[in-house]
């Protein structure tokens, strides 16, 4: 496992090696790695002739009253798991090095970016397709992997993609859960026991919804009121949202279709926690 710290040794790396190899996989991460994280570099190490990892904790995409500054970090634990995967670079830029003084272009995926998350988390989306795609510009790779768990985020970063004509692929991977059906997610290492307990009210609503869904329910609204009427009878929960909406354009739907998302976005205690799943059969 290689470590690089600078833009520029990553970018000569990356220009050496897409001479040799059309696949160079491309992992990003804010590290902390679980299982949900590994699930893409196994995909990627599996697929792929190189793999990259990012750990970044990009401040452009957290907003003033959220946990930048008490985000979960173990670098010495993922550089471990990374070794083990047999990654070939882990790359690990000071936020200097990603954004110099002076920065000050962003790159903004209207519409998709303003729905569910990007509601309630003004300037999120905007952060996060700025840093992927220097990121993607950096590491050069042909194929990244994103996880469903942040499936707003696969949608936006999908979007501007094809809107940019960026010549790579992105794959999306499905969400890992503890055996009790909770999403792994770094943030959950905040939880306290009691909110650990509480936290699978998510999982559980939205197996409720699934449920509905297949008994015949398709009013959006009726399914969305169990839901929430399941989540607020746990302690300690805060909606921040429920949604059930068009899985391309996150757009709000009255009759629950397949393939439908259901969407949601959680308060425990101080913890937000996001999750979500598609309804029918697949
Ligand atoms: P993060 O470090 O939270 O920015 O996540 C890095 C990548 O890992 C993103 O593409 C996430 O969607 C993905 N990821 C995080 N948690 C999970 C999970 N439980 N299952 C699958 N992918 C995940």
């Amino acid at each position: 496992l290689k470590i690089i710290r600078s833009v520029k040794e990553m970018t000569d790396w990356s220009n050496e090696v897409r001479h040799k190899s059309d696949a160079i996989g491309f992992v990003p991460t804010m590290g902390f790695l679980h299982e949900g994280h590994l699930s893409l570099v196994r995909e990627s190490t599996a697929h792929c002739d190189y793999t990259v990892v990012s750990i970044f904790v990009n401040a452009k995409q957290f907003g003033p009253n959220e946990d930048l500054d008490t985000y979960p970090a173990d670098f010495e634990g993922d550089k471990k798991q990374l070794d083990s995967l047999n990654v070939d670079v882990l790359f690990y830029p000071t936020h200097e090095e990603i954004y110099p003084e002076g920065h000050t272009t962003f790159v903004t995926v209207e519409k998709l970016s303003e729905r569910l998350c990007g509601k309630s988390r003004p300037g999120f989306f905007r952060g996060v397709t700025t840093v992927v795609i220097k990121l993607f510009n950096i590491v050069k790779p042909h194929i990244a992997f994103f996880g469903e768990k942040d499936r707003q985020q696969l949608g936006v970063i999908k979007k501007m993609v094809a809107d940019l004509n960026l010549d790579l692929s992105i794959k999306g991977m499905p969400i890992i859960r503890d055996s009790d059906g909770l999403a792994l997610s770094s943030r959950n290492d905040y939880l306290s026991k009691e909110d650990r307990d509480s936290s699978l009210s998510l999982s559980k609503a939205l197996n409720k919804a699934k449920e509905l869904f297949n008994g015949g329910e398709t009013s959006t609204k009726a399914i969305k009121a169990e839901m929430v009427k399941l989540i607020e009878s746990e302690k300690n929960t805060r909606i921040d949202y429920v949604s059930i909406c068009h899985l391309e354009n996150f757009k709000e739907m009255e009759k629950a279709v397949e393939d439908t998302l259901v969407a949601l976005a959680v308060f425990v205690g101080k913890t937000r926690l996001i999750d979500n799943c598609l309804l029918g059969s697949r």
